[in-house]
């Protein structure tokens, strides 16, 4: 049932997941107005791979979420009426090193562009069960489609929230007061600023890099999650997605690193684009001897337990909190987002459980900091 006399939600963040409530709450005719303060997608949902996988969470609390969001991605491909590259993929283990792998006498064509030292072991996911989107183009697709039914995009820097008698009174933007009493924290990493405002528990950032090639061969639709073994005997786990427009993204080199104060200070180590380049190399010869378009880093949102917060903030009534979904963001915005819209319109998430992420578990569990 559409809402269009509910009070207006203010949504801090125009990443994947505020785009994704800021939709969902669009489709019940809630007024929306978002809140960015560098760029639509400027973050981790503008520089992640942008893999989908329907039961890889399977036996973790975040199995219904990834479940529900496997589905809506496939929905929203032909709701939202634009190309940003959703496709179903086959997804392969592939074993690669310095050193060389040993490698089988013949390869199946379809398998032909690893004419390296990459090694496939395994097949992990087929077009039933993994997919992709262009992250950044997703979450663009999202916030149009909100903003074609009323949302606001406003460019700023929240620097507060006011609460007075324990109810949300507006948000602070750039020494502005915004007027609401409904708010949802979708800031990603820097909703541990938050913190600072409301009764929250610690989110923080993890820090990726990734390039982007344009072979000038095309590439099949075969995702690679990879086990490298450096000439040192260091273990990694790079992944490679190639897109439907040509392009192909490879990412690694995960590390904890401090936070940057804003997304234009993100800046990736030097050595990571070319180490990328070199195992990119060492997969396929379409992918040798290629500058990077894009050589980039940028934090993932984790929490203490490593699931998402997903719910009311304690004690403030009309805020909301949704951030934390570390390497499952893209995945699981839009489950996310119909879950928030839910719970912000109706009162309860109907669609996913949200109980497990809720934002006051850690204090009911009396474990991490309390709330
Ligand atoms: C290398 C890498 C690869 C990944 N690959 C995948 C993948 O293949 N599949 C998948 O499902 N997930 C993947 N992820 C995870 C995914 O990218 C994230 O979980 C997701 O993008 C988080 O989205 P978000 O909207 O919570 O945060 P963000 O994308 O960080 O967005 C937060 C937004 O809030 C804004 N903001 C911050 N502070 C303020 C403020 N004070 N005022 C106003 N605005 C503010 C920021 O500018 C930003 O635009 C990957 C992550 C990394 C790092």
């Amino acid at each position: 049932m559409p809402y269009p006399n509910h009070a207006p939600v203010v949504i801090c963040g125009a990443g994947v997941i505020g785009a994704a409530v800021a939709y969902y709450l669009s489709l019940r005719g809630v007024p929306v107005t978002l809140i960015e303060r560098s760029a639509v997608a400027c973050a981790a949902s503008g520089k992640a791979g942008g893999f989908l996988a329907l039961d890889w969470c399977d036996g973790s609390p975040l199995a219904p979420l990834a479940r529900t969001s496997f589905q809506l991605h496939a929905d929203l491909a032909q709701a939202l009426g634009v190309d940003y590259g959703y496709r179903r993929l086959t997804t392969l283990a592939v074993a690669a090193g310095a050193h060389g792998v040993q490698r089988p006498d013949t390869m199946p064509e379809a398998l032909a562009w690893l004419d390296s030292q990459g090694v496939p072991t395994r097949v992990l996911g087929t077009p039933a069960t993994t997919a992709q989107v262009h992250p950044a183009q997703f979450t663009h697709a999202l916030l149009h489609a909100a903003q074609a039914r009323g949302a606001q995009l406003r460019m700023g820097c929240v620097e507060g929230i006011d609460v007075s008698a324990g109810k949300v009174r507006g948000v602070q933007v750039d020494g502005t007061l915004l007027p609401t009493e409904q708010v949802v924290i979708a800031m990603g990493p820097w909703s541990g600023c938050a913190a600072q405002w409301l009764p929250l528990p610690p989110v923080w950032g993890l820090k990726g890099h990734s390039i982007t090639l344009k072979p000038t061969t095309p590439i099949p639709a075969q995702a690679l999650f990879v086990q490298y073994i450096t000439d040192t005997g260091e273990h990694l786990e790079p992944e490679v997605y190639p897109r439907p427009d040509g392009e192909v993204y490879l990412c690694g080199f995960s590390e904890q690193a401090a936070l940057p104060e804003s997304p234009e200070l993100v800046q990736p180590r030097p050595e990571a684009g070319p180490f990328l380049q070199h195992i990119a190399a060492t997969l396929s010869s379409s992918l040798a001897g290629l500058t990077p378009e894009r050589v980039q880093a940028c934090y993932r949102p984790v929490t203490d337990d490593g699931l998402p917060l997903l719910g009311p903030v304690p004690e403030v009534a009309g805020a909301y909190i949704a951030t934390g979904h570390s390497c499952w963001g893209i995945l699981n915005a839009p489950a996310s987002g119909l879950a928030m819209a839910e719970l912000i319109v109706d009162g309860r998430a109907r669609s996913v459980d949200l109980t497990p992420f809720e934002p006051q578990r850690a204090a009911l569990r009396g474990q991490g900091k309390p709330v």
